[in-house]
Parts: C-alpha cells; structure tokens; sequence
C-alpha cells in the first residue's frame, strides 16, 4: 500500500474526526445542554393543608399553570400551628383540578414518639378517610421530617413515595422514594436564593412550602413566605422554563 497516501487519508480521517467532535460539543452546550443539563424538574410540595393553600396558593398556581402536591392532615379538627386548615371537599376541588393531594396523617403526629398500633392508624386510616372523600393518594410526608426505618417499612405498605426534609437534590439515576430529599422554604431565604436553587437544579428539586403569609413583608416567622415572595417564585419558575410536576408524576415517571 502507499505510504503517502495512507498518510493523506489518516490526516482526512483526523481532521473530520475532529470537527465532528467540536460539533458536538457546541451543539450540546447550547441546545442540549440547556435543555436536558440545566433545566431539572421542580416540584412544589405544601404541607399541613393549611385554609390558606386553598384560598391563595391554589387558584395563584392554577392561573400560572403550574401544579403541585398538597400534603394534608386527615383527620385534624382544630387550627393547627393556630391557623385553620382546608376541608375535605376543598382539598379534592384541589385534586380535580389537575394538583396531587397527599397524605400527612391523621393529625400531625410524630412518628418517632408512637406505637407501631398508632403509627399504623396514622398511615392507614389518614389514607382512607381522604379516598372515602373520593382522593386518590399515593404520595406521603413526614410529620417534623421525622423517621426511621421501621416507619419507613410501615410507610411503604400504603404509599409509593415519601417526602423528608432532608436537604438536597434528588438525583433520578439513584432515587429512595421513600426518603424524598426537599428544601424547605423559609421567611429567611431571599427569592434570589430560592430561584438560584431552581436555576442551578440538574435533577430534581423538591420545594417545601409551609404557611403563605398575606401581608407582603418578608417575614422572619420561620415557616412562613410572604405572598410577594412566593409570586416571585412563581415567576422564576415561568421566566426560566422549568419543568414543574407533581410528586406522584415524577415517581410514577421513574417506576415506568
Ligand atoms: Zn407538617
């Protein structure tokens, strides 16, 4: 064979090579990078089904076509954390109105501090009184963020997913549904910070809402946001593109 010639098409070969990878490296940072690396799904979780997910958070996330899972006590008749929580009918107009409704107990109890009789009830009976109320629940959370093993263990005889609130990401190629990592939304982040999380997110976030406070201060009660700040949320969410689902969605995504 002639040398030279194998040499011209070694340098060919080489050449074309080469452009093809440096095609692929543009072509990824910019179209697909952006769109499978950098955009992960979000997922927006409230818990303790307080009155005001269903008079504010709802119709707010409803008009923004974006959904979200309402984790609720079953069976609680009084305020709770002194605030008055939805009823049954309102949280499955939630349901039916395209948003998940999952379960948080009976009535907030602490996992870790009861008999496996109690803890029993708290998972069972929370999820029929909600299905007799015509709810499909599949997805729970944790009271306090609170759990061990054996509650795991119990947790999954009724549900196909649990949510903590152990801070992280969630990583889809090596997902424990029954220890849902999520960051829970404080009156002491800025929306600056929460959208940043949402921005730099690569898998799946899970954001945890607790009560929205009206008055559009920034507000330093612990487990509250204000209305302003959690419309900025929202806003993020639309301005960037990210994909939002509900709990349910996203496990049932990973199981098919
Ligand atoms: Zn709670």
């Amino acid at each position: 064979m002639d040398i030279q010639k194998l040499d011209k098409n070694w340098i060919l070969f080489s050449l074309f090579f080469f452009l093809i990878i440096l095609f692929l490296i543009t072509f990824n940072s910019n179209f697909l990078g952006k769109n499978i690396l950098q955009n992960g799904t979000v997922s927006l979780t409230f818990d303790d089904g307080y009155k005001v997910h269903y008079d504010i958070a709802y119709p707010e996330l409803k008009k923004n076509n974006i959904t979200a899972t309402f984790y609720i006590l079953a069976n609680h008749k009084d305020l709770f954390e002194s605030k008055e929580l939805m009823n049954l009918e309102q949280a499955k107009e939630i349901q039916d109105n395209g948003f998940e409704i999952g379960s948080h107990t009976l009535n907030h109890s602490d996992l870790l501090t009861i008999d496996s009789q109690e803890l029993n009830k708290q998972l069972a009976e929370s999820k029929q009184i909600l299905e007799n109320a015509g709810i499909n629940v599949s997805s729970f959370s944790y009271p306090f963020g609170r759990l061990n093993n054996a509650i795991v263990k119990e947790v999954k005889k009724y549900y196909s997913s649990a949510r903590t609130t152990i801070p992280g990401y969630n990583n889809l190629g090596n997902l424990d549904v029954y220890k849902l990592k999520s960051i829970v939304i404080t009156g002491k982040m800025s929306t600056k910070e929460i959208c940043n999380l949402i921005k730099e997110n690569k898998n799946w976030l899970i954001l945890t809402f607790h009560n929205i406070n009206l008055e559009n201060s920034s507000s330093n009660v612990e487990w509250d946001i204000s209305l302003k700040n959690f419309k900025a949320i929202l806003e993020c969410i639309k301005t960037e593109k990210i994909k939002v689902k509900t709990i349910k969605e996203v496990v049932n995504e990973k199981r098919n």
